[in-house]
């Protein structure tokens, strides 16, 4: 078994696409490289009156597009290497969604479950000072988002720091993954999860690809197992299940549950919140480990939690025809090769989760702008009056004003426009990198990262070298 290094994982991906690009060593070595890396460590005063040194990291990968823009991960696994890694990724995963950011990545290695709120408020509002003071954060030059372990509870804070901070008329550009209430976007939490299903729905239509995995095109009836059930996982479950694909088998922190007939989404949530644990609910089976059920007979394998989950030792035991990759780097490259060699399909996670940063992107113009998608389109908000008005009506148990349900409509219309533009985003990429896979006889994943050095390659040569 070798000892992982997810930066060199990334960059042995990058360099295997590289063979098909036209630029030269020293141009794509100035891709590859991290431009900024920033580790800091500051002291925790505890609630008991102790002091914990916290480490944190925020790396820029790429300025050749600015602001820098990526998620910040809370996490026991955060490192160096794993933050320039991430913000590699997110260089190349915006290049292929066409949204005009350079990639960074934050972290901060925690174990959140140690920590009360008011501790956790303490470290994020801490990091954000950091982050300003070394220029690590702002609307212009670099943009958090929430990533593993972070939600909009932390960008609020992050951003009510930097408001106390800065005098800023564009404050509000500084994070994405808001509160609506603070700036966000409607659809922005769900955005990573709805984008993994638009990818494996967009795979899924190539007949193609279906006929060789010996599968029928389309979602409908296609069994799916999926590691990991938070903010990712659970939009991507729910998505896939409500346009008839069937969740068989679930892996998380506490085990592993299969079952062949279908496992209830709902039903799951609910029961693993009141028990702290999936284990027991309803008829699943529990499997010997939380990771036995990756390994169970299905169409897709959807691992939507974190890296280096499918490696050299457990990748010839992977049943599933698909694997979609929801997560950020879940394959191994040695895996990558196994699967490429016994004929399975990997819809690669540079192209799969970018729903997230592709909605970001919406979130950071309309805080630009100043102004609420859909307020100046009359047009939506006549349909989505009505949209919502027959949803309420089906799911309330009680009726509502004239003037609730307006409110309610004005939020359906911003809705409405970001989920149509993840959407098209998710289809147009698709149809990239199938292309780009076809003219080099390559698999998706070669494809993506081509496709990335390409569009990131022809920037650097027309910017040219300062000075
Ligand atoms: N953390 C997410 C990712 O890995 C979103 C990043 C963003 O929106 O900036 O893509």
């Amino acid at each position: 078994m070798s000892t992982y290094n997810f930066f060199n994982e990334v960059n042995t991906s990058f360099d295997l696409a590289a063979k098909h690009s036209k630029y030269d060593q020293g141009l794509l070595d100035q891709i590859k490289i991290c431009n900024n890396i920033y580790h800091i460590t500051f002291p925790l005063e505890r609630d008991d009156d102790s002091i914990e040194v916290i480490h944190g990291w925020r790396v820029e990968h790429s300025h050749h597009k600015l602001p820098t823009k990526g998620g910040i991960r809370y996490s026991t696994t955060v490192n160096e290497d794993e933050t320039m890694a991430l913000a590699a990724l997110m260089t190349y995963k915006c290049a292929v969604v066409d949204v005009p950011f350079g990639g960074a990545k934050g972290g901060i290695k925690i174990d959140k479950s140690r920590f009360s709120d008011a501790e956790l408020e303490r470290i994020t509002r801490r990091y954000t000072y950091e982050l300003i003071k070394k220029g690590f954060i702002g609307p212009g030059s670099d943009v958090p988002a929430p990533d593993y372990g972070t939600s909009e509870r932390e960008m609020g804070w992050i951003l009510d720091t930097y408001r106390q901070l800065e005098s800023d008329l564009n404050a509000e550009a500084c994070v994405t993954g808001k509160p609506i209430s603070q700036g966000g976007v409607r659809g922005r939490s769900e955005a990573t999860g709805r984008g993994v299903y638009y990818g494996i729905r967009e795979a899924c239509r190539n007949a193609d690809d279906m006929k060789e995995l010996g599968l029928d095109p389309g979602l409908e009836g296609k069994t799916f197992v999926i590691q990991g059930l938070g903010n990712v996982g659970y939009a991507a479950a729910k998505n896939m299940i409500s346009h008839g694909a069937k969740m068989i088998g679930v892996a998380e922190i506490e085990g592993s549950i299969y079952d062949a007939n279908g496992i209830d989404l709902e039903g799951l949530m609910a029961y693993r919140k009141e028990n702290e644990s999936m284990i027991g609910f309803g008829d699943t089976k529990e499997l010997e480990d939380n990771t036995a059920v990756l390994k169970a007979e299905c169409d897709i394998l959807i691992p939507a939690a974190l890296e280096n989950q499918l490696h050299d030792w457990n990748a010839s035991e992977i049943k599933a025809k698909i694997i979609a990759e929801a997560a950020n780097g879940p394959t191994t490259s040695e895996a990558h090769q196994i699967f490429k060699e016994r004929g399975k399909l990997v819809i690669p996670d540079m192209y799969l989760n970018a729903g997230g940063v592709t909605v970001s992107y919406f979130e950071w113009l309309k805080n630009l702008s100043h102004a609420r998608f859909g307020r100046m389109e009359k047009r939506f908000e006549e349909n989505s009056y009505r949209k919502i008005l027959k949803v309420v009506e089906d799911i309330s148990d009680r009726n509502f004003t004239e003037d609730e349900m307006k409110q309610l409509a004005n939020g359906a219309d911003e809705y409405d426009l970001v989920d149509s533009g993840l959407e098209e985003t998710m289809i147009n990429s698709y149809q990239q990198l199938n292309e780009l896979r076809k003219k080099h006889d390559i698999d998706l994943r070669t494809s993506a990262y081509l496709n990335a050095i390409e569009k990131v390659g022809v920037i650097y040569e027309q910017m040219g070298i300062f000075p």
